[in-house]
């Protein structure tokens, strides 16, 4: 079968190897209808996901049909149109008994997909622990519709979850990729008084004001004044940071009103400095990612509701074949591209 393999630092490629098989009991073989591409498949790409094992088929966010199943798994059966969790997690260990599954103890918990196994920017995929991994897509919700329930969404949600937001507070969101327009719809569920999204890209604020009319728009440098104008009390009540660029962290914080929650979301790529003498006084909560993907069929099911759409941030479509053309369109943000899906 067709898959897309990380070779080296720097380079992906199309090859040819075999179709996976169940290997444990607990495993499930999905044969690949959507898979979507990713800013940590570009880390993977540049070398900065230092877990990544050359050789393996990137790709975890996908959607598919289920293949084949081992003979513990009870929640899925071949044939299920199935969402594939970007986690790999047992369901049994401490971590995971609290659903704290990002922490999941086993030898594979944690992101494994498209990292250290076989992922799915392929025609078939293996997940391991299926009953876990593999959500059931209700009848009605397409495959485009449910594509990014398992990374993107799964990540936008928990963070919108464990930020306690509440119908009278102001939230920041800064940055406004994939990412940060998945916290943005899961954001607006809990029906905060006012969303400010922080975003410097043309194209994406673009995107914002044209799909979430109600959502206020600001660059990074009037960010500060900004939110002190639209705030009584100093700053957000509730700031997400889902940019992780050079200068969002500080932003995030200083937007931040005293004793405000700052939910760290983004994935940087140095350390950032954590100013506690300039913060003194300002009493803040910060939580920081690394998402838990535990709420799959909750998503599922608000799709279904019409509770939440991610369908407008597939802009593009691309064949298995062509995806080398997908990824440079994707990298260079070129074209409009928010998110783009891959028929394999
Ligand atoms: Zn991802
Ligand atoms: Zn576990």
């Amino acid at each position: 079968m067709q898959t897309y393999t990380y070779v080296s630092k720097g380079k992906f490629e199309l090859m040819e190897k075999p179709k996976p098989v169940l290997t444990h009991e607990r495993d499930a073989v999905v044969k690949v209808t959507l898979a979507s591409i990713c800013s940590s498949d570009l880390h993977i790409k540049h070398g900065s996901v230092p877990r990544a094992v050359p050789g393996i088929t990137v790709g975890h966010e996908m959607v598919g049909i289920v293949e084949s199943v081992g003979s513990a798994v009870t929640h899925v059966k071949p044939g299920d149109r199935v969402t594939v969790n970007v986690e790999t997690f047992c369901g049994e260990c401490f971590f995971c008994k609290k659903g704290y599954v990002n922490n999941c103890t086993d030898e594979n918990g944690g992101w494994a997909l498209g990292c250290r196994i076989d992922g799915g920017q392929a025609e078939y995929v293996r997940v391991p622990f299926a009953d876990q991994g593999l959500n059931k897509i209700p009848e009605g919700v397409t495959d485009r519709q449910a594509l990014l329930v398992g990374d993107v969404l799964a990540t936008g949600y928990w963070a919108a979850r464990i930020s306690e937001i509440t119908e009278e507070d102001i939230v920041l969101i800064i940055g406004a990729g994939p990412t940060g327009i998945c916290t943005l719809l899961s954001v607006m569920l809990k029906n905060p008084k006012c969303i400010i999204m922080c975003e410097k890209d043309e194209n994406r604020i673009h995107f914002i004001n044209e799909h979430y009319p109600e959502v206020l728009t600001v660059s990074p440098e009037e960010c500060f004044d900004f939110v002190q104008d639209h705030s009584d009390h100093g700053g957000a009540d509730v700031v997400l940071e889902v940019a992780g660029a050079e200068s969002t962290f500080r932003l995030a914080w200083e937007c931040a009103r005293p004793n405000a929650t700052v939910t760290v979301v983004a994935l940087y790529d140095k350390a950032q400095v954590l100013p506690l003498p300039d913060m003194y006084g300002k009493n803040l909560t910060f939580k920081t990612g690394g998402v838990d993907g535990c709420d799959c069929e909750e998503t599922l099911k608000l799709i279904a509701e019409g509770k939440i759409n991610t369908e407008p941030l597939i802009t593009h479509t691309y064949p298995l074949s062509r995806i080398e053309e997908a990824y440079e369109l994707f990298e260079n943000k070129r074209d409009g591209v928010i998110k783009v899906a891959v028929e394999c």
